[in-house]
């Protein structure tokens, strides 16, 4: 149990407009921040001013990049009250990119804490307009004033949150997706299932050249065979088949654990829809679509949920999905994900949390 001590701010910032919020545009007025120096432990657990962090220059995470981050969203429901989407699975995955990055350990309990008491402390900030959400960013990094290449001894534990809008305030447009064949985002052994800024320092260049080309994002290939599907852009990738829906599987550690994709997987298999966890490659898509039988694309994650993908270009190749439309299965996906989110649909599985 933590406790956390509250510095109010002094004046409260006028709120956006709810119908231009985009994604991660705008701050609340508070964050929750907790230090943690070797020996002591994390420390010092408050509810400060949303504002700027003074680290030295020398500070390790400008240097060697060692933190971490989650992502996950605040719902306002019908019935007015605030609730979050499987929030142990973001701490669970907290604690294992800490692992990987040699970033001490969180108490889950502590950290659900945290996160209920700064969205409930903020949380005239959630926006109720259809489809919008507060998302709520938690993120720990390396303060150590020092240059040598070693595992920090202090770090700052801090969660922001932004009010966001609908990702698809024009209805679901399907994406036009790029196959790369020449940059990777992850690698066995390296820190593809950790949730850090590296992998995406690392995806920019990809994303940039797919930009130029008109295509919205990366479809990112293994990095040994170059062959095996990991992810699109920063989700995780489902295809149907021959009625049978595929994801790449989680054991070689190259791709995130994504809350959305195990989601998806339960929720497939309680509809009794056949679906299998496995190496997906590039070929047997190919193959598929020449056959007539590739059926469906979409990527999973929390800011869009489902994202349908319209387009693949493979080298060239340009492989139209489900008509540009969105596909049966992506679809009944998202109304179910949406509707338990935002309360609109019974919660038979017991994912959502309630803050207040
Ligand atoms: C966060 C993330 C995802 C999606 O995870 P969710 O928990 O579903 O939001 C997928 N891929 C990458 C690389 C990510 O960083």
């Amino acid at each position: 149990m933590l406790n956390i001590r509250i510095e109010p701010i002094a004046q409260k910032k006028p709120k956006p407009d709810q119908n231009k919020l985009g994604f991660g545009n705008y701050f609340t007025d508070h964050m929750f921040m907790m230090n943690y120096t070797e020996g002591k432990g994390w420390y010092d657990p408050r509810i400060v001013p949303y504002g700027d962090i003074a680290l030295p220059p020398a500070a390790m995470v400008f240097h060697y990049a060692q933190e971490m981050f989650e992502g996950l969203k605040a719902y306002y429901t019908a019935d007015g009250t605030v609730q979050l989407f499987r929030p142990q699975k973001n701490i669970e995955r907290m604690n294992n990119t800490n692992e990987r990055m040699c970033i001490p350990q969180l108490d889950p309990d502590d950290v659900l804490q945290a996160i209920k008491a700064i969205v409930d402390y903020d949380k005239d900030w959630i926006p109720t307009a259809d489809g919008t959400s507060l998302y709520i960013r938690p993120f720990i990094i390396a303060t150590d004033e020092h240059l040598g290449v070693h595992i920090a001894k202090n770090y700052i534990f801090a969660i922001i949150l932004s009010p966001v809008g609908s990702y698809y305030p024009t209805g679901i447009n399907p994406v036009k997706i790029y196959i790369e064949t020449e940059f990777v985002r992850a690698v066995k052994g390296g820190t593809g299932y950790a949730k850090v800024g590296g992998n995406y320092a690392a995806s920019l260049k990809g994303q940039e050249k797919a930009e130029k080309l008109g295509y919205a994002q990366v479809l990112w290939l293994d990095g040994i065979h170059r062959k095996y599907i990991d992810e699109v852009g920063a989700m995780n990738v489902f295809f149907v088949i021959d009625g049978e829906v595929v994801t790449p599987a989680l054991d070689e550690g190259n791709i995130l654990p994504g809350v959305t994709r195990d989601s998806c997987l339960a929720l497939l298999r309680s509809w009794g829809i056949k679906v299998t966890e496995r190496k997906v490659s590039i070929d047997e898509l190919v193959q598929a679509y020449d056959a007539g039988k590739l059926d469906e694309a979409f990527g999973t994650g929390t800011a869009a949920v489902i994202s349908p993908i319209g387009e693949l270009n493979d080298d060239g190749k340009i492989m139209t999905l489900s008509g540009g439309k969105i596909g049966p299965i992506s679809q009944r996906l998202y109304d179910t994900l949406t509707g338990i989110q935002w309360g609109k649909k019974e919660d038979t599985f017991g994912w959502t949390v309630k803050v207040n």
